[in-house]
């Protein structure tokens, strides 16, 4: 097996996983291919050699992947460095706080408070990939040990990759489009006190429908092999600058907006889906390609009257987008027929499968183009 393809793997495993879940790694894994110091190790030539043989130094530096088990003689930079003392074990568990550009790193299990604020460092030459550092510690009454919470906010977004030697934890920090192949940011308009439009008898926010779409779309999503970021998950307030930041920054495949509408027409309704033009030049696969895509497919699905697609420079979150953006407009909060099909859950679950549908066809679409 070779580096790379290992590296996929373990990207793999955790593309299903969102900022607000913590993955593991290290001892109490039960999967195969659970890190391994003390044991036997593979090396990324496939080649296995026990613990002692690595401790007599003959074979280089060699870091253990904490995921795939797998030992590398380099370290990709840029990394950070968190010092343990020597020859021993961890779990350790990362929470990738994306909209914040940090990450949240835990030691757990802990016998003593053995770690400190210096001892993580970056380990590269630039540091400036690490804006600044913390540490705090949980203390776990039923097991008497400790974790130490190391909260690391970092210059941009990334992913990781998570290697352990004798001394140190070391976690890779890539540019997610090099470990992912497939990236997706989803948004769900609105949230807090930002609660969008609603029903003419203020009974029902957009904040909360499409906030709904979104959790349902979630599961189909976890099961696809797509890295997918979530401008929020939760009732919260969220400026617009973030949400496609957050896109472009990844250098996001799509990007896809979930929104109700509204008229002061009664009469108004049906879907429509919202695009920029601006900053599109360069792509094979533009944000009005994935607006067709995304409309043909809810309107086919829903059978809600068909708007068409619309073209909106000005709107922020869209006319910013450098990557292929689509604001779906699901329907009107301020017809009655809408409103009846928007707030029952079995539409809403329906509504986010022809999303997913729409979302899968775009990327094969957009991949036939490269
Ligand atoms: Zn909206």
């Amino acid at each position: 097996m070779n580096e790379r393809f290992l590296r996929e793997l373990a990207a793999r495993s955790l593309a299903a996983l969102l900022g607000t879940v913590a993955v593991s790694y290290g001892l109490e894994m039960t999967s195969a291919a659970a890190p391994s110091f003390g044991k036997n190790i593979q090396l990324d030539n496939g080649r296995v050699v026990s613990a002692e043989e690595i401790q007599k130094g003959n074979l280089g530096n060699v870091y253990v992947n904490m995921e795939t088990g797998v030992a590398v003689n380099r370290l990709e930079g840029p990394y950070l460095v968190i010092d343990k003392p020597e020859g021993k074990n961890y779990k350790v568990s990362l929470e990738d706080l994306y909209m914040e550009r940090s990450l949240k790193i835990s030691i757990l299990g802990l016998e003593d408070r053995s770690f400190s604020r210096e001892g993580l460092y970056t380990g590269s030459k630039n540091d400036s990939c690490l804006k600044k550092a913390g540490l705090v510690y949980d203390y776990e009454p039923d097991s008497s040990s400790y974790t130490a919470v190391y909260e690391a906010v970092l210059d941009r977004v990334y992913a990781y990759q998570v290697y352990e030697d004798e001394k140190a934890i070391y976690i890779e920090l890539w540019e997610p489009s090099e470990l992912y192949s497939r990236i997706l940011v989803v948004d769900a308009g609105h949230g807090g006190n930002d609660i969008g439009t609603y029903s003419l008898d203020m009974k029902y926010y957009e904040k909360d429908i499409n906030l709904n779409i979104v959790k349902y779309l979630k599961k189909l999503l976890d099961k696809e092999r797509i890295k997918v970021y979530y401008t929020r998950l939760e009732d919260e307030k969220i400026y617009l600058n973030p949400r496609i930041d957050l896109a472009n920054e990844l250098k996001a495949d799509l990007f896809v907006s979930v929104h109700c509408n509204s008229s002061d027409t009664a009469e108004a309704r049906g879907c429509e889906v919202l695009y920029g033009t601006k900053n599109q030049k360069n792509l094979a696969f533009s944000s009005k390609d994935l607006a067709e895509i995304c409309l043909n497919a809810m309107v086919k699905g829903s059978n809600l009257p068909n708007r068409g697609l619309v073209k909106g420079n000005d709107i922020y979150i869209i006319g910013k987008a450098k990557i292929p953006a689509a604001l779906v407009e699901t329907g009107f909060l301020t017809n009655e027929k809408d409103l009846e099909y928007l707030i029952e859950e079995k539409n809403q679950k329906e509504m986010a499968e022809y999303i997913y549908q729409g979302i899968m066809e775009a990327f094969s679409k957009q991949e036939e183009n490269y």
